[in-house]
């Protein structure tokens, strides 16, 4: 477990609660401004280096305060620019964090929660179920720690992370408020800079909440689809149960509606050899996103150890993508990057189950696509 020092993590504060903060310390609000700064473009965890900070109130922040990242237990990087972080949250547990570079587009793919509880059959953190909701401060500190290894603080800040994908371990609507804090620091010129087309959310389905979330931010949104109709849907994606494909749907077309500005829905759909590969899949599919604005995502899946899938040949898969290309839609299928770190789907699982086996509780996270906007599974989530 991570040390509770009983202070007040300024890392995961927005402009307002830090400002807030500030107030109920009898200090000015403008120094949130400053403080954020110091964080997040200059990746500081240090009153001290704070320059523009007199040293009285140094001395009072460090009192009460402290800017208190993720542990780092481990950082590699892959022959083809991929990066992969394991961090320890206050929990106990581990959950990573995946970098993937794509020409001058670099995607950081970031956890909401240690585990999940929604049990997706094909889906490697699923079968680990739920640990704990990551804190603010868990979920900026992996962009922050990313940022830092990058070494584009200060002078080239947000150039390596372009995109922010919520597609990591758990699902992100589950952990709404820590989530929606975090993603708007990704968002905040303070923050990260990043713009609301390059942040996005991933879900599962949890219909309620994606109407919510619509009523707070305005990032983009992807939805883990994986099955074309009910009957399947209810065995791959339990909560499917809870909100079927309709009232999905429905809120994600109220969502993407929201958003104007011919903003779309990506759909994320694994390809499981002869669970949901065939034509009459492809066909349902078509019919169930006519008229839909979308971007399909395939995501061949990468079996590991007892999961009791396999992957499609890649005639089937190219079959699946070409009677979905020929009906009209943008569709995508996603290659391996970062194999010889362990990112790449089929070890990255094999790694979690081995290091569940020594009784660490550990993640796996999912790798983004050949085109840096959307991750891979690795082990669909979310
Ligand atoms: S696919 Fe997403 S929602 Fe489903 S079990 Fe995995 S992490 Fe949870």
């Amino acid at each position: 477990m991570t040390a509770n020092t009983g202070k007040v993590n300024l890392l995961g504060l927005t402009q307002p609660q830090l400002e807030q903060f500030f107030e109920s310390i009898g200090e000015k609000r403008f120094r949130a401004g400053q403080v954020m700064k110091w964080i997040h473009h200059f990746g500081v965890d240090d009153f001290d280096a704070m320059s523009n900070i007199g040293k009285a109130l140094r001395e009072k922040l460090k009192a009460c305060a402290e800017i208190r990242g993720p542990e780092i237990v481990s950082e590699d990087i892959s022959s083809d620019g991929t990066r992969k972080w394991v961090v320890r949250v206050n929990s106990g547990s581990c959950v990573e964090t995946v970098y993937i570079p794509q020409g001058s587009r670099g995607t950081l793919c970031v956890s909401s929660q240690a585990g999940c509880a929604l049990d997706c059959s094909f889906c490697s953190t699923g079968k680990q179920g739920f640990n704990s909701d990551l804190t603010a401060a868990e979920i900026i500190g992996q962009v922050w720690i990313a940022n830092k290894s990058f070494g584009t603080v200060p002078a080239k800040i947000d150039r390596a992370i372009t995109n922010v994908v919520m597609m990591g371990m758990g699902e992100p609507l589950l952990n709404f408020d820590n989530v929606v804090a975090a993603m708007n620091l990704m968002m905040d010129d303070l923050g990260y800079g990043i713009s609301k087309r390059k942040v996005t959310l991933s879900t599962s389905g949890v219909a309620p909440m994606i109407d919510e979330l619509a009523k707070v931010i305005d990032v983009s949104l992807a939805l883990s689809l994986h099955a074309p109709n009910d009957e399947l849907r209810n065995q791959l994606v339990p909560i499917n149960k809870k909100y079927p494909l309709a009232v999905v749907l429905d809120a994600c077309r109220r969502y993407v509606a929201g958003l104007g500005e011919k903003r779309v829905l990506t759909v994320e759909y694994t390809l499981l050899k002869d669970v949901n590969d065939q034509p009459e899949h492809a066909a349902q599919m078509i019919a169930l996103l006519k008229d839909f604005p979308c971007k399909i995502n395939l995501i061949p899946f990468n079996p590991f150890p007892h999961s009791g899938y396999e992957r499609p040949s890649n005639n089937a898969i190219r079959r699946f993508q070409d009677l979905l290309h020929q009906a009209g839609h943008n569709v995508t299928t996603r290659t391996t990057r970062g194999e010889d770190i362990d990112a790449a789907c089929g070890q990255l699982v094999g790694q979690v189950m081995d290091r569940t086996r020594r009784s660490e509780r550990y993640i796996a996270v999912r790798q983004l696509d050949s085109e840096g906007e959307q991750p891979r599974s690795a082990g669909p989530r979310t």
